[in-house]
């Protein structure tokens, strides 16, 4: 069986193509991509972009031990109506990620549940407590595709600079989930005049700046790759812009929320406004705009982080960090930064496909003749307005419900099957 996907902007930011063309899809790859192509089935694509399908370097599937919130199945439904085809998974489920067996178990899982890729990362640290080192040989043997203690940061400076050694000796990329938790205080929102408002206990910017700084400089130290997850403030980004230019071997990624809301947000959606680095001030908000305009920010990651209406219907300091983003990164992609004129469409699915593939060598991210067809296509002129009611996500906690939203996603495609269609 072939399929055609036909008429549409073909746009591959990996090889530079840029073009009105049709794409080929015989079994699991893409063959040809040119001209009047023909096929047993045709996809028609007129008046939409075909891209690689999206790789998230930064999700929470919550598999095993919070199913209630989201599986591997349910997530990578999510992502396929989001246009994404492969997902980096984080290890913070119960239990976590921190030896070969579990790495097997999400590979298992993957291969028996998920519509899409799911590339699992590892815990650094076992039980992500921040004392002994895992056995990152063996993680990176079986399938784990980075290590990182994500949803919290190992603080003590002796354990990090050994876990970055020892990342660096196995070749595997370190994601660093900034956060000095002697300064969080029962902290919930950013610290600041809004949380002075509302009574709520602040987390001040410092906490996420000092690690961004200090793992930076130890990771200069062991040699290591460093990654820095999420970065929201506008001197996190100083310090890794400063990292850049001294030729220091680090990337970044920062999530749609951090480039659309500001603090301001919790006042309107309460606990959907709720995550970890929290929503800072409105000078951040443009600070990460320029960051991503400037090229400082190496690729776009949504920390999709479901949680259940129960467990975030509480006091706000109550709730649990997080929010959904599998099924809104596009079009706030489109929205906020294609539309508001920040970057060029071709960049911006970049930031989304070739950026973040590249940044772990994972065999993703590009649409070319003999490579794999994952694909999304997607109408960019085409309007839609967010309704978690109809998530795929087995959650709905997102700040964006009812937002009026540029980009919809026609067709997903993984390994030529489609995984997800607009009814
Ligand atoms: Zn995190």
């Amino acid at each position: 069986m072939s399929l055609v996907i036909k008429g549409g902007h073909v746009i591959d930011p990996a090889s530079g193509l840029s073009d009105m063309l049709d794409v080929l899809v015989e079994g699991e790859n893409v063959t040809r991509i040119g001209k009047d192509l023909s096929g047993d089935e045709t996809l028609d694509a007129c008046g939409c972009v075909v891209c690689p399908g999206l790789v998230d370097l930064h999700v929470h599937f919550r598999e095993p031990g919070f199913e209630s919130k989201e599986t591997i199945a349910s997530g990578s439904r999510a992502a396929a109506r989001g246009g994404v085809t492969s997902v980096v998974t984080m290890p913070n489920t119960n239990p976590p990620i921190d030896n070969a067996g579990m790495v097997e178990f999400c590979n298992r899982r993957a291969r028996e549940t998920a519509c899409i890729k799911v590339w699992p990362s590892a815990a650094a640290t076992k039980g992500r407590q921040g004392f002994e080192i895992t056995e990152m040989a063996e993680l990176k043997a079986v399938g784990a595709v980075a290590v990182t203690d994500d949803g919290s940061d190992i603080q003590s400076s002796w354990v990090m600079r050994r876990v970055l050694e020892y990342a660096a000796m196995c070749d595997l990329v370190y994601m660093a989930h900034c956060e000095d938790a002697s300064l969080m205080e029962g902290g919930a929102m950013n610290e600041g005049l809004v949380s002075t408002k509302l009574g709520l206990p602040g987390m001040p910017k410092q906490m996420e700046e000092i690690m961004i700084d200090r793992n930076i400089r130890l990771a200069a130290l062991s040699g290591a790759r460093i990654h820095i997850q999420h970065v929201s403030s506008e001197e996190g980004i100083n310090i890794i812009r400063r990292a850049k230019e001294q030729g220091l071997q680090v990337t970044c990624e920062t999530a749609p929320h951090y480039w659309t809301l500001s603090d301001e947000a919790v006042t309107r959606c309460g606990t959907n406004a709720k995550m970890n680095p929290p929503l800072r001030e409105a000078s951040d908000v443009r600070a990460i705009r320029q960051a991503i305009a400037e090229g400082v920010i190496d690729c776009i990651a949504t920390d999709h982080a479901p949680h259940t209406v129960t467990e975030k219907d509480v006091e706000f300091q109550l709730a649990p960090f997080g929010i959904v983003g599998l099924e809104t990164l596009l079009s706030l992609t489109l929205t906020e930064l294609v539309q508001a004129g920040l970057v060029r469409l071709e960049r911006a699915i970049e930031l989304m496909t070739a950026a973040p593939a590249r940044l772990l060598g994972l065999p993703a991210g590009e649409l070319r003749e003999g490579g794999p067809a994952d694909i999304c296509v997607f109408d960019p002129e085409a309007q839609w307005t967010v309704e978690a009611a109809k998530f795929a996500s087995l959650s709905r906690n997102t700040p964006f419900e009812g937002r009026l939203l540029k980009g919809v996603v026609k067709a997903t495609l993984c390994d030529g099957r489609i995984v997800y269609r607009q009814s």
